[in-house]
């Protein structure tokens, strides 16, 4: 299972699917990208491996240079297309590694304001929860903030929004998350090697970090929502 995002130069749909198949070493189920293109988000997710996902972009094409990716390993909810992320409420996108322990709880509490539920997975939770906050008033980011303020359990998350096709906000908490740094291009993966051959400038996320990501800027918030200064590393991997 792994995660990644691009927000880049160039069509981000190869960029993504390559970098997924740098994490396959992980093992998944399914998979599946979201980009954002002209200001709308779209996403293809396919079951099986990710030869299943590039065959549907061929007949299906996925244009945008920004997105995120996602191969899945099944813990809420079978392998299937509907449970395969990016999971879409609306003007949100997100993908998730992890488990949101809580899920329930957050389900009961959208239930009561009348949301309905397209999948069994605990991850739907986060998208439903983000969008709910959003119709309240709340910009993309404060919104994504505050749903990964409710979240208990272990987690990395990106999140891609309609409308925006600048904007990656990421966090890790239990799972962890990398910042790759390009130029004028910023990256997004759960670690180094996905994004090996896009950049060698990384930033670690730390437990309870969340990031603003754009493609000239990195904002980093700790958990209890302070700036935080991260290391950009250089990193020397074998290829
Ligand atoms: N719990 C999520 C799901 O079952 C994410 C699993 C993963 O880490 O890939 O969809």
């Amino acid at each position: 299972c792994g995660i990644v995002g691009v927000l880049g130069k160039h069509e981000a749909a190869p960029i993504l699917v390559e970098a997924l198949k740098r994490l396959e070493y992980r093992g998944y189920d399914s998979a599946g990208i979201a980009t954002v293109n002209g200001g709308k988000l779209g996403r293809r997710r396919a079951v099986g491996k990710l030869v299943n996902l590039s065959d549907l972009l061929v007949h299906d094409p996925l244009p945008g240079k920004s997105g995120i990716g996602h191969t899945r390993w099944a813990t809420h909810g079978a392998p299937s297309v509907s449970n395969a992320h990016p999971h879409q409420a609306g003007p949100v996108a997100v993908v998730h590694n992890g488990i949101v322990e809580n899920y329930r709880e957050l389900r009961t509490e959208l239930a009561e304001n009348g949301i309905d539920f397209q999948t069994e997975t605990d991850t739907e939770t986060v998208a439903l929860m983000t969008e709910f906050y959003m119709k309240s008033g709340l910009s993309p980011v404060e919104a994504a903030f505050k749903t990964i303020d409710r979240l208990q359990g272990a987690f990395a998350l990106a999140f891609l929004f309609d409308g925006e096709d600048d904007l990656i906000v990421a966090a890790r908490k239990g799972s962890p998350l990398a910042i790759g740094h390009g130029d004028g291009e910023m990256f997004v993966g759960s670690d180094a090697i996905a994004l090996a051959p896009l950049t060698d400038r990384i930033t670690y996320l730390e437990e309870g970090d969340r990031a603003v990501v754009t493609r000239t800027s990195v904002e980093i918030r700790n958990e209890a929502g302070e700036i935080a200064n991260r290391e950009i590393r250089k990193i020397q991997l074998d290829q």
